[in-house]
């Protein structure tokens, strides 16, 4: 059944990259629904971004897939310049696009460092400068929204809760959490809005081992509080309530969607 197409977006243009899957793909498809205009980035795996675009302009509302690196900033730049040309502009950035390369520290190479730091972080910056310089370029267009863009971060409960054996994972996050906070505060005053959105254990296919067998699930509810593995859509939602008006006044800011891992659940019985 198609979505239904709300219209807290409607007139704008979002930029999601990673959105071929997870917690991208639900973020975009929850923005399409609100009637955003939406860019799917992907870097493997058109047949996915496709499906994404079907599905939102499914919900109503119209999509497009651009193919491109983050960590390459030719490519990000002439994302944006196909993005701005195809649908006018871009209001919205979700920097989703992420990946994890896990090993134990004494073995890990500075190979598997480096690529992580890549993409989790420098492509985050890369493509936040591209939507900052098209969102002072526009300026505010009220009609469509008080501030002049928005940028949410997609972070991690692990920009604050160290993770052994995911130094480099861990690293990029904490680095994303400064880094957008430092971008809120230099340009606030241009009306340009920057959050972060860190997600707890979510079902995507980053993390299918912590998941897909019952065992494996009931070991990872002992770190949720709330006793719920999350959903993309969870993080849709939110992503579609940082992008609208709605959050206003929400500025440099992290929210956690963890249901409630960040609460320190193994003291939950050691009182
Ligand atoms: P996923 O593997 O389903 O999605 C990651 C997406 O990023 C994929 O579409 C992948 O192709 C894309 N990507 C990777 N490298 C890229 C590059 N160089 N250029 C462009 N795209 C690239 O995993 P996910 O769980 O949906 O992860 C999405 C984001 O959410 C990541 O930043 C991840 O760190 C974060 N996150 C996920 C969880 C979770 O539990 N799933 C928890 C916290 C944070």
């Amino acid at each position: 059944m198609p979505l239904k197409c709300y219209d807290r977006l409607s007139g704008q243009v979002a930029l999601v990259t990673g959105a071929n899957s997870g917690i991208g793909k639900g973020v975009a498809i929850a923005l399409g629904s609100e009637g955003a205009k939406v860019v799917i980035n992907y870097v493997a795996d058109e047949e996915a971004a496709q499906e994404v675009v079907h599905a939102i302009k499914e919900a109503g509302s119209d999509a497009i897939a651009i193919k491109a690196d983050v960590s390459k900033e030719d490519q990000v730049k002439a994302m944006f310049k196909e993005a701005i040309k195809e649908l006018g502009t871009v209001d919205i950035l979700v920097n989703n696009a992420g990946m994890q390369r896990d090993c134990s520290f004494a073995d890990m190479t500075l190979k598997d460092w480096q690529f992580v730091l890549d993409v989790n972080l420098t492509g985050q910056f890369l493509c936040a400068r591209e939507a900052v310089r098209e969102f002072l370029k526009r300026g505010i267009k009220p009609e469509i929204s008080c501030s002049a863009g928005k940028i949410i971060c997609m972070s991690s409960v692990h920009e604050v809760i160290p993770w052994a054996g995911h130094v480099n994972y861990a690293a990029s996050k904490g680095g994303v959490m400064l880094m957008m906070k430092s971008i809120a505060q230099e340009l606030g005053p241009k009306s340009i809005r920057v959050n972060s959105i860190a997600p707890g254990a979510i079902k995507t296919p980053i993390n299918t081992s912590a998941w897909e067998t019952p065992e494996a699930e009931k070991e990872l509810l002992k770190l949720i509080p709330y006793k719920r593995v999350g959903d993309p859509m969870d993080v849709g939602r939110l992503a579609v309530f940082l992008a609208s008006d709605e959050s206003e006044y929400i500025h440099g800011t992290t929210l956690f969607i963890d249901g409630g891992m960040t609460l320190y659940p193994g003291f939950t019985t050691n009182g």
